[in-house]
């Protein structure tokens, strides 16, 4: 199968007849096999019904209802497990981004060997307050971290190889951050293609102001987890012990100062309580790593490797 295109939706039935009817006319034009995996994420509208009609007139059409809303993540992860296609396609069930780019994104990675292909909505019709500008700091803060050159991680349009799909696993609201997951896999051939946006037609957006928050701290999260995750005991050790030793510092100071010159009352210092707060803080980071080590080694995924390609074995 040349193609999967993977739909997370979430209350759209309006849009999607008129997706679909877009996507099997770039399907037929460029004569491809395909699926499109719609995964219904709980929708209280009558979206799972449009998909059952859709799919009754097309068996290329499949679909995936969850019980209840569990999150744009959730439901790509659960496409990308169905997933059969070489090429896969995520894209957004609202029509923002078109079907016509599908071709192209195909051709990136089938001829120019791209492990991921991430759409670029360079001109954006959305709010520009809500949406634009934090959006450009947001991407500024995920290229500085991960060193990824792309200009809008988040598009919802994008392409992969089925191996880098297969590979990674999206949780929480991990779908902002895919480039970052496939990097961490080993999969560093990532291209970038300026994709056209529209405005939304139907329906309203799903993600509120809680956006800004959830993506910062899983920004937080895949840094440290792909940096640290496999051993914690490198950035908490190493820093529990730094504070630990400048508590220690201080206190051998105030030691010698209070018994070799009975200069001044100690705890009338402000060092004398900064020594203590190292100290202390050092010690719980320096645990805190301890158990992170302890945790990581039960981890059933301690050794899980992804690995290329093996000869003669
Ligand atoms: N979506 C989803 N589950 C959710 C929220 C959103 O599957 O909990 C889908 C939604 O239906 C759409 C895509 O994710 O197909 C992108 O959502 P939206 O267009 O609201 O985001 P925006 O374009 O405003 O960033
Ligand atoms: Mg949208």
């Amino acid at each position: 199968m040349d193609l999967s295109i993977v739909i997370p939706l979430f209350n759209e039935d309006e849009s999607l007849p008129e997706l679909c009817a877009w996507i099997e006319k770039v399907m037929h034009e460029n004569n491809y096999s395909y699926e499109v995996i719609m995964i219904d994420d709980g929708s209280t509208d009558e979206s799972w019904n449009v998909i059952e009609q859709l799919r009754a007139k097309n068996a290329c059409i499949k679909g995936i209802k969850f019980q209840r809303n569990y999150g744009k993540s959730a439901a790509l992860n659960e496409g990308f497990k169905a997933a059969q296609g070489d090429v896969i396609i995520t894209m957004d069930a609202d029509m923002q981004d078109s079907p016509d780019e599908i071709p192209e994104l195909r051709r990136m990675i089938v001829e120019d060997g791209f492990d991921m292909v991430s759409g670029w909505k360079k001109k954006r019709y959305d709010n520009t307050l809500t949406k634009n500008i934090p959006s450009k700091l947001f991407n500024a803060a995920a290229r500085g971290m991960s060193k990824i050159p792309l200009h809008d991680f988040n598009c919802g349009l994008k392409s992969y190889k089925k191996k880098v799909i297969k590979s990674i696993e999206v949780y929480g609201e991990m779908h902002r951050y895919v480039p970052v997951l496939a990097k961490w896999s080993g999969f560093r051939k990532i291209g970038e293609k300026v994709v056209e946006h529209r405005a939304r037609k139907y329906g309203v957006t799903k993600f509120g102001w809680s956006r800004f928050v959830n993506g910062f701290l899983d920004l937080m999260t895949i840094f440290f987890v792909g940096k640290f995750g496999k051993r914690p005991m490198h950035f908490f050790g190493l820093w529990g012990s730094i504070v630990f030793f400048i508590g220690a510092c201080i206190w051998i100071y105030l030691g010698i100062a209070k018994f070799a010159f009975d200069a001044y009352k100690m705890t009338d210092r402000p060092l004398f309580y900064v020594g203590i707060i190292s100290l202390v803080i050092g010690t719980q980071l320096f645990l805190t790593g301890f158990i992170g080590e302890m945790i990581s080694r039960n981890s059933s995924e301690r050794n899980a490797y992804l690995i290329e390609e093996k000869a003669g074995l």
